[in-house]
Parts: structure tokens; sequence; C-alpha cells
């Protein structure tokens, strides 16, 4: 062996030219470690995910003629981190080089280019997404606001999708307008199954139980999340097929009365892009595919949705995240301190959207985005909770959550706790939209008509509270001239008694 080279968890993209040869005189490394999964306390699911998925990388290597050193928690106990393990096994090796493809994060990004080593040391390209970072600089300039449809339109033109000689398909860039319907009753009953795997983890389980590692969420014997390439492409399938037609019109509606609730029309393949077991190529491509089938019944508002996700949204987060990276972790401009309560780790809570949202995220490891941004996040960000205590909360419960994505989505998107780098105003409700967009409301403890008064909606005095708090951010927004009018339409003792009721809640949090 000269050479070793590092498979990180969210590597696992066997289309990588490093697999295009067999070299005997390469050796390369996946391995679990007690740091990667403990550095916050993520959800059970998503550490047996990584798990698995790591074990069924290692062995489609191995079958294929590469050399693999897989190691499991078993195996790197007395190791501290990634930089220790490689060390340690450049060492043994005798290796002269070592090469690695570049981190997604910032955390691993530094230990593993500051690592010190006896050999030469090269860090690739993970040849994943669209954007390469040496080109982020011409996209996106840090600590400014950079307006996410420019990027998109950008890159629609850049990469040739959803475009007819230079113009964009249908005439319209995007048709968000006619995605936004919420679930009738007559809609329930068509909400596809879910495409569930059931991957047996039990080993995984085990080791995470006897190296006492701290999880949170509901433990799963056979995991529903796909685990290797050819799962991760059923279920993309599976998406096009069944979900795509859809997805669009229903992707900001929420239910309680379907068994399907926690999935509905979306893709759930978040999993499977970011840990790179497919591409976002593959995905657009398949997406555009289905929707240029002769017989397609997807519309080009449901598949344009979509590839605004994947080729806008994603790419787009990533290079906020790369171009802000030793900046953005400190950002509350709005100087939100108070602690997370503890029905985010139990979904124990008298609100009936609250405890949907939590109680489904720590069963499954996953709600969809309006679930994340217009309940949980919401709620936060009008309750002033600390940015770093919604990030970590946010960063281990998905299975989805990488901090590259979970950052700029969190701190930025939904808690504007960077002032606008991200979002043009603040995304916070009353309980008016929760309401609108969900059958939540119907049957909650409290009354989502009220904003004082015993059983009043907490989000209701809540968000005019946050809005009379932060007067100073956010009355020169234009977009937020209109609430802003709103709130000095109120007489003086209405004001104050829905200020004095989101005093009251907010004294008593842990009770809501
Ligand atoms: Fe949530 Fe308020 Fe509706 Fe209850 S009434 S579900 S707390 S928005």
């Amino acid at each position: 062996i000269t050479t070793v080279r590092l498979i990180l968890g969210d590597q696992l993209n066997a289309q990588h030219s490093w697999y295009k040869s067999q070299d005997h005189s390469l050796l390369y490394v996946i391995a679990e470690i007690k740091e990667e999964a403990s550095y916050v306390r993520h959800h059970i699911q998503k550490v047996c995910a990584f798990f698995a998925a790591m074990q069924h990388f290692a062995t489609a290597l191995k079958s294929a003629g590469h050399n693999v050193l897989h190691l499991t928690l078993d195996d790197t106990a007395d190791c501290k981190d990634m930089a220790a393990l490689v060390a340690q096994i450049c060492e043994q090796c005798c290796a002269t080089a070592f090469e690695y493809q570049q981190p997604d994060e910032q955390r691993l990004h530094q230990l593993l280019s500051q690592c010190l080593l006896a050999c030469e040391k090269h860090c690739y390209s993970t040849e994943h997404f669209l954007l390469e970072p040496e080109e982020f600089d011409s996209y996106i300039t840090p600590a400014k606001h950079n307006r996410m449809e420019a990027f998109y339109r950008k890159m629609r033109k850049r990469f040739n999708i959803l475009m007819r000689e230079g113009k964009p398909e249908g005439g319209e860039w995007n048709y968000d307008s006619e995605n936004r319907a919420s679930l009738t009753k007559s809609d329930l009953s068509a909400i596809p199954e879910p495409l569930c795997f059931a991957n047996d983890v039990g080993s995984a389980l085990a080791r995470i139980k006897y190296h006492n590692i701290a999880t949170i969420g509901v433990a799963q014997e056979n995991l529903l999340w796909p685990v290797n390439r050819r799962q991760a492409n059923e279920l993309l399938d599976y998406f096009c097929d069944y979900c795509l037609p859809l997805f669009g019109r229903f992707q900001d509606a929420m239910t309680s009365q379907s068994p399907h609730q926690w999935s509905l029309y979306h893709s759930r393949i978040s999993f499977a892009l970011n840990t790179k077991m497919i591409t976002p190529r593959l995905v657009i491509v398949r997406a555009l595919a289905a929707y240029n089938r002769g017989d397609s019944d997807i519309s080009l508002a449901q598949v344009e949705g979509f590839v605004r996700q994947i080729l806008g949204w994603r790419e787009y987060i990533r290079a906020v995240y790369w171009q802000n990276l030793n900046t953005y972790h400190r950002q509350n401009i709005l100087a939100a301190k108070r602690g997370l309560p503890q029905y985010f780790w139990t979904g124990k809570t008298k609100m009936r959207c609250m405890a949907h949202a939590i109680g489904q995220s720590l069963d499954t490891a996953y709600a969809h985005h309006i679930q994340r941004l217009m309940i949980t996040g919401n709620f936060c960000l009008l309750a002033g909770i600390s940015p770093d205590q919604v990030d970590e909360w946010y960063l281990g419960i998905y299975i989805d959550a990488l901090e590259w994505v979970e950052l700029p989505n969190t701190r930025g998107m939904s808690q504007w706790a960077d002032g606008g780098w991200v979002a043009t105003k603040p995304y916070c409700s009353s309980g008016n939209y929760i309401n609108k967009m969900s059958d939540y409301c119907k049957g909650c403890h409290y009354d989502v008509k009220k904003k004082v008064g015993d059983g009043a909606c907490p989000f209701n005095s809540l968000y005019w509270s946050f809005i009379n708090r932060h007067v100073q951010q956010f009355s020169r927004i234009p977009r937020m001239t209109m609430v802003y009018s709103n709130w000095k339409k109120k007489d003086k003792s209405e004001q104050q008694a829905v200020l004095a009721q989101a005093a009251n809640y907010l004294d008593n949090i842990e009770s809501l």
C-alpha cells in the first residue's frame, strides 16, 4: 500500500473517478468514529442509516475489486477523531500519500486540511455537486443577501435545464404561485403510500448502545431509509412515478388525517443525495424524463418546483455556507437567547401542530420543509430561542441534516439570525397560516381564532410580540410594511393585551 484514501460517511459516490480502475497500491478506508456519531445528539435512525450505508458501500467496493478497510466503532474506540485515525493508518501502512475528498462541512474540512502527516496529502473534488467551490465567488457574495431566484435562473441557463431557445420553458421561471394548495378531505385518500425499506440495522443499534452514543428519537430495527444506491434509485423512481405529479401542488400542505401524513408527496431522497449515493444530475435527469414521457401526467409547475429545490435551493445553500464559512455560526442579529423548551425532545406539548411536527421527527427523523420552517422553526423564531440551540436540534434530529445544509437553512432562512443573507424577510406567521395549510388546528387545545384569553393560540400573540419587539430591524423591510401598518392600526389596549398574553406564554413556555 502506498496511498491511503479516506471515504467519509457522506461521500458514498460509487461513480467517483477514484473507482474507475482497481489499483492494489491503494487502500480505501471507511470508518465509524465515535466523535462523528456524537458531536451533536443525532437521531438514532440517522446514525444507523449512516453506518448501514457505509457498510454497504464498503462491501460494494470490495466486490468491485478494491482494497477496502471498513472499521466499525469496535475497531476505532481508541481513536479521538478522524484525523487521529488517518495518522494511525498512514503510519501502519507506511503510506507515501494520503488522499481525501473535499468535506462538505467546515469541521471536517479543518480537521483534515490541518492534520499533520509524514506523507503527502491531496484533496479531490467529491464530483457530486453541480457547482465546484472555485465557482462560488461568481455566484454568491459573502455577508450579504444573494437572491436565490437570480442564482436559480443563472443555474437554469448554465446547465440548460427547462430552457427553450434561451427562454424558460413555458415562459415563466417560477410556478410557485400554483404550488401552494392545502389538502381537502377528498385529496386525503389519494396520498400515495410511501416506499419504505426494511434494512436490518440490529448490529449498528447494538454498537451504538455498547459504545454509549447518546441519541434521540425512536429506534427502528428495520430501517425505512435507503442505505445503498439501488434503494436510492428505487426511491427516486417511486417519487417520479407516484409523487411528482402532485409534488409541487401540495408541497406546503400538512395534515394529521392520513396514515401517510409524514411523507405526502415529498421525495425523501435528501438522505440519499446528501450521502451522495445518487447525484443531483441524475435526480434532475430522471424527473425531467418522467415529465417528458408521452403519457406523463406531470405538469410543468410540478417538475419546475422540484428542479428548483435540487438545481436551485440545494446548490445555493451550499454556496452560501461556504462563502460565509467562519462567520455563519456566530450570527444572531435578533439577539435570541431563550432556551429550547423540553418538548422539542419529547413532542409533549398542547400545541397540536408542534406535537405533530416534533412527534413525527422523533418517529421518523424526518419532517418536510414547511413543518420545519413554519411550525417548529416559526415557533423558535417567534419565541426568541437561541439559534445555537435551534441549530443543534435541527442538526441532530433530521436524517438529512449535515451542517452545510442545516446551518443556512436554520440560522438563515428559518431564524433570520443572519439579518437577511438568505431570506429577504423573516418567515414568521400567526396561527392563521398554519390553519390555512393544515388541519392541525381542529382538535387543538388552543383556539386559532383567539389572540388573547384562555386557550388563545400561542402563535397569535407570539407573532405580534415578535413583530413589535423587532420594529427596528423589520419596519424598513418593504415586504413587512403591511404587517407594521396592521399592527399600528390596532388600538393601544388591544396591543397591550396581546403583548401581555405573549409575555405570559413566554414566561410559561415549558407548559404550552
Ligand atoms: Fe398550532 Fe395554534 Fe393551530 Fe393549535 S391552534 S394547532 S397551536 S396553530
